[in-house]
């Protein structure tokens, strides 16, 4: 996992990734916002939240990127807080 969140890091502007365990203080006018995202191989795509929805239900579902089915074990999850410049 450790390997995978560097690679997700490079790909995401590091500013707006929060690790999961960073204390951040709860600010006003701060939003989080969680993304799944595929593990399957590199591909490391958005996966929308229907299809995590349908994967949960025990329906075949797959990456609209990589086209690997979807399974618990290859979804990751970012967190990202971020909040309105002024
Ligand atoms: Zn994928």
């Amino acid at each position: 996992m450790k390997d995978n969140e560097n690679q997700i890091k490079a790909r995401v502007t590091a500013k707006t990734l929060n690790l999961i365990n960073t204390n951040s203080p709860a600010e006003a006018g701060w939003f989080s916002q969680d993304f799944n995202v595929c593990l399957n191989g590199t591909c490391y795509a958005a996966i929308k939240e229907n299809a995590v929805e349908k994967m949960k239900e025990g329906k075949k579902s797959t990456c609209s990127y990589c086209d690997n089915p979807l399974i618990p074990e290859k979804i990751g999850l970012i967190q990202i807080q971020f909040r309105k410049l002024e």
